[in-house]
């Protein structure tokens, strides 16, 4: 079974509904028409908020692939680079939204006819059970739902939008995973209160965002952390340094009788002299039948491109994606090589500690 359904695309962001919240507006539908009602007004507010995240982190280069609505909210998918600006501007689009929609009902019922009904008269509205339309809930309910949004992003604990924006300001001026690290203490804090609030209290709704939030948090520092691990390693960290050699002189017959190994894929070549002149591929050779004992090795030598020991992993991460091989090299030393097939088992590494480490 899937866990959520799309409903709509727009701006290639695929907007879907988890299971839970189709259960939960199901069961809505057959115990009140009015709470229904209600929450769907509270979900078009949330949808608006997330999209509003999105479309600005869009605006940002960031790929948005999907919004997700829960029956507590709604997860954007959106992946944000270490950077404190770009995380500031969309973490406060949301909120801002809310700020927006506030304002202008505010201003209605300011400014018309239409009268705020206090939250005593949406709840008696509501506990009525009867469907009701009048723009006076609609306004009302509305500056109650914005009001109650706002309230909660504001409070600096990560993973909130207030968290968020708590974390990129702080991450200005200190150390972005310690910046993370301390957003997210206060929201343990805050969220373990909700949680013992909500046991004393016997409101299953709040321990449970308490505690949904407590495990997104703590889930996303951890990849934080290893995105910020990637980070701080040097091309010469992850460099495979056991090498390999071949010599050139040889035919590529006498290289697999003599140098060549199963577990081995590229070879350091070197001439007479004991220099390294290039690489050989053994994938190469693959499909070349008589000419094994006719060529020399010097004939499918490869110059592959290098690095410096030194260069951060992180930045020069799509270079030493793009190819199958890159020497790095200590001054004018080989220190080793890097291949996409050894950063993918380093990301797994850190995947697999996150989990279990
Ligand atoms: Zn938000």
């Amino acid at each position: 079974m899937k866990s959520s359904y799309k409903i709509f695309k727009i701006k290639g962001i695929s907007v879907e509904l988890h299971v839970t919240f189709l259960l939960f507006f199901l069961l809505l539908l057959v115990s009140s028409h009015a709470y229904f009602l209600f929450f769907a007004l509270i979900f078009t507010i949330v949808l608006g908020h997330e999209l509003c995240h999105s479309f600005m982190a869009i605006r940002e280069g960031i790929y948005v692939p999907r919004i997700i609505l829960v029956p507590f909210g709604g997860l954007a998918n959106i992946e944000i680079p270490e950077n404190p600006k770009l995380e500031l501007k969309v973490a406060a689009a949301g909120p801002a939204f809310n700020v927006a929609i506030l304002a202008i009902c505010t201003a209605i019922l300011l400014f018309t006819e239409f009268s705020f009904i206090g939250y005593s008269g949406i709840y008696d509205v509501l506990d009525s059970g009867a469907v009701n339309l009048s723009p006076d809930f609609i306004l009302s309910a509305l500056v109650m739902i914005n009001t109650m949004l706002v309230v909660f992003n504001i409070i600096p604990a990560f993973p909130l939008d207030g968290g968020r924006i708590f974390r990129s300001t702080l991450a200005l001026f200190v150390d972005y995973m310690e910046a993370t690290k301390f957003a997210m203490a206060v929201g343990k804090i805050i969220f373990i209160g909700m949680i013992i609030f909500g046991i004393l209290r016997l409101d299953f709704w709040i321990m449970l965002i308490g505690f949904f939030l407590y495990v997104t948090g703590d889930n996303e520092v951890k990849i934080v952390g290893i995105r910020h691990a990637l980070s701080k390693l040097k091309a010469g960290d992850v460099a495979i340094k056991e090498l390999h050699y071949a010599r050139e002189s040889d035919t590529l017959h006498d290289f697999l009788d003599n140098s060549a190994k199963p577990n081995v894929r590229f070879y350091f070549v070197k001439d007479t002299a004991g220099n390294v002149s290039g690489i050989v591929d053994i994938f190469q050779i693959h499909g070349m039948r008589d000419e094994v004992s006719t060529k020399n090795i010097n004939e499918i030598i490869i110059g592959p491109q290098t690095i410096e020991v030194n260069a951060s992993v992180k930045e020069e991460i799509n270079k030493l994606m793009s190819s199958e091989l890159t020497i790095v090299l200590a001054g004018s030393k080989i220190a080793g090589y890097i291949t996409p097939e050894v950063l993918t088992d380093i990301a797994r590494f850190y995947d697999i500690r996150r989990h279990y480490g």
